[in-house]
C-alpha cells in the first residue's frame, strides 16, 4: 500500500525541515529529483515517527540510489553519514537486499543498531557471527529468520534480513575456507536481490587493502572487493562509498576496485574542515614512556575546584592506556583518585565495559578517556562536548590523526587538538639531521605526518591541502585557528593545568597580547544561565514556541556570548551588533539577554574578576612560575582567585544534562518562516505526484 495514502504527508518537524532546505540546493535538483527528495522526507518521517528529517548529503545519496547511480561521499562521522546509508534502504522495496561492507565489528554493531532503529532488519556478518546451523541454514540467515526462531510460518513468509553489514573477509576465501556469506554471493538468485552495495570507511580499500613499501597489506580482502563481491552482483546494482578521507589518490583506488565508472558516479565532497577545532603541536619530552608529558591534565597540587577539559588522550597501544590511567589518577588528590576519573578505553575490552565507560564519560563522571585508535572508529560513541583531544605520540598517517581530532567538539564548540610529537617528528630529524638514526616507530611514520608534526605554517591549511579540500569552507575557523598562524597563541588559555616544561630547547611562551575573554571556568555557569533564559522564553512565548529554540539563540551563539568579557556589552544594542541580529530580534530579546548576563555578573562579581585579567589573564601567571618545580604550581592557581571557578561550576556540570548536539544547520536557518498554509499546499502538490508515480511503478 502506498505510504502516502496511509500516512499524513509530513510531520510538522519534517515539514519545517523540508521548507528549510537551501534554495541553492533545491535549484540543483531536476523536477524528478525533487520528487525523490520529497519521497525521502516521507520515508524517513514515517520510519522515525516524525523525529528525523534528511539533510542534503542524505537526500543526494537517496537520489543516486534511486537513479541507479554510484555515489561517492567524502563525509566524516558527525555529518549524518550513517543516515545517508540508511535512507536509500528505507526507499527500497522490502524484499530487496542491501550489503554494506564495514571494516570493524564495532562499526557493524553500530550499523545493526542504527538500521534497526529505522525498522530495517539488519545483521552483522563477521568472524564472530555464530557458525551454528540454526543461524546459517537456508531459511535462517538467507531468509532472515531471527536466530533460534525459525518457525515454519517465518520460513513461509520469507522474512528476510534486508541489510547485511559484512566484513570484507567474509566475501571470499578466508584462512583456507569459504565463509558462509561468500556462498550467498555465489548464488545468483540471492545476488540478484542485492539492490545496493555500500562501503563504509571506504578509504580502507586503499589504506588497509594495499601494502606499503615492504609492509604487506594488513587487510588484503579490501583490495579484492571487486573480485570477491562486486562482480557477483548485478551490474545495475549501484555502489555507494563513504569516507572522511577521500583525496584523489584514495578515490582513484576505491573507484577502480569497485568498478565505479566516473560518468555514472555522483560525488559529494563535503569540506573536511572542522571550524571549531584549534590545532597545536608541541614537542614531547623523551618518548611516550615519559608520562609526565601529560602532567598538565592532572596538575599538582590539584586546585580544589578545577575540572580538566573533557578529553580523549590517544596513545599508541593498549599497554600505554593502562599505564597512563594509573599515572594520571595517581596524581589526583585521594578523593578524586578513588573515582578513577581517567579511564582506559580500547578494543580489547568487552563491549559491555566500553558502553559503561562511555556512558559514565557522557554523564560527566570521568575527566578523560585514554584510548587507542578504537574510539575514533566507534560511531556509536556519542559524546559531543569533548574540549580536548590529545594525540600523544604522532600517528602513522595524517589520516589517522585527522580522525582522532575529529572526535572532538562534536557540539560545534571550541575544542583543542593537541599533538604531543616525539622530537624526531617535531624537528623532522630524518630530513634535518644527517647523523640521525631512524627508530622503529619513525620508520612506520609517513612523510606527511612528519611534515605535519614539524610544520611552521597553518595546520588547517596543511590539512585542507592534504585532504584536497577545495570547498569554500576549507579554511574557515570559528575563533583561534592554530598555534602557527596566531603569534599570540597561548596554550594555557585552553589548558589551565598546563605548565610549560623545563625543556631547555622549548621556547618560552610568547607574551600574551591576545584578545581577552571571560575566564574559562566562569563561562560554563553563564552559558547555563543563558540557556535557561532561552528555554524559558521558548516555552512561554506563544509565537516562538513553534520554532526551534535556535531562533532565539543557538547553543553556539550562547557560547560566544558567555566567552565575551562583561564590558563588551553595555547596552542592549551591543548584544545585537555582536550577534549581527535583526531589528526584530533586537526588540524581542536584546534587553533580556543583557539582563541575564548582567544579573549573572552581579551575582558572581565576575566583572571585577575579569577586569583584573588585564594584568594576569587566565592562567597567565603560569609562565612566571613555569621553570619552577611542580610544587610551585600553587602560585599559578592560588595567586589569582579569578581562576577558581565559582562554587557552582562543579554542581552545574554534574547536574546539567549533556547538551544535546546542535541541530543540523538546515533546521537552524534564521530565514523567515514561510506561512504554513502555503507550504502545506506546496508539499501536498508534490506528495500527490509522488503518490501517482509510485502507483505507476
Ligand atoms: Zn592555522
Amino acid at each position: 500500500m502506498d505510504i502516502l495514502e496511509t500516512h499524513p504527508p509530513l510531520s510538522q518537524f519534517a515539514f519545517d525541515a523540508f521548507r528549510a532546505l537551501s534554495p541553492t540546493f533545491m535549484a540543483t535538483l531536476t523536477p524528478p529529483e525533487r520528487l525523490i527528495a520529497l519521497e525521502a522526507f516521507v520515508c524517513l518521517d514515517v520510519a522515525s515517527k516524525g523525529k528525523v528529517a534528511p539533510r542534503e548529503l542524505q537526500i543526494r545519496s537517496a537520489i543516486a540510489a534511486r537513479q541507479g547511480k554510484n555515489f561517492l561521499a567524502r563525509a566524516g562521522t558527525g555529518t549524518g553519514k550513517t543516515l545517508a546509508m540508511i535512507l536509500p534502504v528505507l526507499m527500497l522495496p522490502k524484499d530487496s537486499v542491501v550489503v554494506t561492507i564495514a571494516p570493524l565489528r564495532l562499526i557493524q554493531d553500530n550499523h545493526v543498531d542504527e538500521f534497526t532503529k529505522y525498522g530495517i532488519s539488519s545483521i552483522a556478518i563477521n568472524a564472530n557471527t555464530p557458525d551454528t546451523p540454526e543461524l546459517w541454514k537456508v531459511g535462517s540467515v538467507l531468509y532472515g529468520i531471527p536466530l533460534f526462531s525459525h518457525s515454519k510460518k517465518a520460513i513461509k513468509n520469507h522474512t528476510q534480513f534486508q541489510h547485511y553489514t559484512v566484513s570484507p573477509e567474509q566475501c571470499g576465501p578466508y584462512k583456507g575456507h569459504i565463509p558462509k556469506f561468500a556462498t550467498f554471493l555465489h548464488d545468483p538468485k540471492w545476488a540478484k536481490k542485492v539492490h545496493l552495495l555500500q562501503i563504509d570507511e571506504a578509504h580502507f580499500i586503499a589504506t588497509a587493502g594495499q601494502g606499503k613499501g615492504d609492509e604487506a597489506a594488513f587487510r588484503p580482502a579490501f583490495s579484492d572487493l571487486g573480485e570477491r563481491l562486486r562482480v557477483h552482483l548485478p551490474s545495475s546494482t549501484p555502489c555507494a562509498v563513504f569516507s572522511a578521507t577521500m583525496p584523489t589518490r584514495i578515490m582513484d583506488v576505491v573507484m577502480k576496485t569497485l568498478r565505479m565508472e566516473s560518468d555514472n558516479t555522483v560525488k559529494v565532497l563535503l569540506s573536511t574542515n572542522r571550524p571549531n577545532l584549534v590545532y597545536s603541536t608541541i614537542c614531547m619530552d623523551g618518548t611516550t614512556k615519559n608520562l609526565s608529558n601529560l602532567d598538565f591534565l592532572a596538575p599538582q597540587p590539584f586546585p580544589p575546584d578545577y575540572i580538566p577539559p573533557r578529553c580523549i588522550i590517544f596513545v599508541d597501544d593498549k599497554k600505554r592506556t593502562a599505564e597512563a590511567e594509573e599515572y594520571l589518577n595517581s596524581r589526583l588528590p585521594p578523593h578524586l583518585a578513588s573515582k578513577r576519573p581517567f579511564r582506559k578505553y580500547h578494543s580489547g575490552m568487552s563491549k559491555h565495559y566500553l558502553e559503561e565507560i562511555a556512558a559514565q564519560f557522557k554523564r560527566g563522571e570521568l575527566f578523560g578517556l585514554i584510548a587507542t585508535e578504537c574510539v575514533s572508529n566507534v560511531p556509536g560513541f556519542h559524546v559531543a562536548d569533548i574540549r580536548l583531544i590529545v594525540i600523544f605520540g604522532v600517528t602513522k598517517s595524517v589520516d589517522e590523526s585527522d580522525q582522532r581530532g575529529g572526535r572532538g567538539g562534536r557540539d560545534g564548540l571550541e575544542c583543542l587538538v593537541l599533538t604531543i610529537a616525539e622530537r624526531w617528528a617535531f624537528e623532522h630529524l630524518a630530513a634535518n639531521d644527517s647523523d640521525h638514526k631512524l627508530g622503529n616507530k619513525e620508520k612506520r611514520t609517513d612523510e606527511a605526518t612528519l611534515k605535519y608534526a614539524s610544520l611552521k605554517l597553518c595546520g588547517r591549511r596543511f590539512l585542507a591541502d592534504y585532504n584536497e579540500d577545495t570547498t569554500p569552507d576549507a579554511l574557515l575557523c570559528d575563533s583561534t585557528c592554530c598555534d602557527n598562524d596566531d603569534p599570540n597563541f597561548d596554550l594555557s588559555e585552553f589548558l589551565p593545568g598546563f605548565s610549560f616544561d623545563e625543556d631547555s630547547d622549548s621556547e618560552p611562551p610568547p607574551k600574551k597580547t591576545r584578545k581577552k575573554y571571560r575566564p574559562l571556568l566562569a563561562r560554563d555557569p553563564l552559558d547555563t544561565a543563558l540557556r535557561s533564559w532561552r528555554d524559558t522564553t521558548h516555552i512561554t512565548d506563544p509565537v516562538l514556541k513553534s520554532f526551534p529554540q535556535s531562533y532565539i539563540l543557538s547553543d553556539k551563539t550562547i557560547a560566544l556570548l558567555a566567552r565575551e568579557r562583561p564590558q563588551t556589552f553595555r547596552i542592549p544594542a551591543d548584544i545585537t551588533t555582536f550577534l549581527n541580529e535583526t531589528p526584530d530580534w533586537h526588540t524581542r530579546h536584546a534587553l533580556d539577554v543583557l539582563t541575564t548576563i548582567r544579573s549573572y555578573d552581579l551575582k558572581h562579581s565576575t566583572e571585577e574578576l575579569s577586569s583584573s585579567d588585564d594584568s594576569s589573564t587566565d592562567s597567565n601567571s603560569d609562565s612566571d612560575s613555569n621553570s619552577d618545580s611542580e610544587d610551585d604550581d600553587s602560585v599559578a592557581y592560588d595567586s589569582s582567585p579569578a581562576n577558581s571557578p565559582p562554587p557552582s561550576v562543579l554542581n552545574s556540570r554534574s547536574n546539567t544534562p549533556d547538551p544535546v548536539p546542535p541541530p543540523p544547520p538546515m533546521f537552524t536557518t534564521t530565514g523567515r518562516p514561510v506561512r504554513r498554509a502555503a507550504m502545506e499546499h506546496a508539499v501536498s502538490g508534490i506528495a500527490d505526484q509522488v503518490s501517482k508515480r509510485r502507483k505507476i511503478d
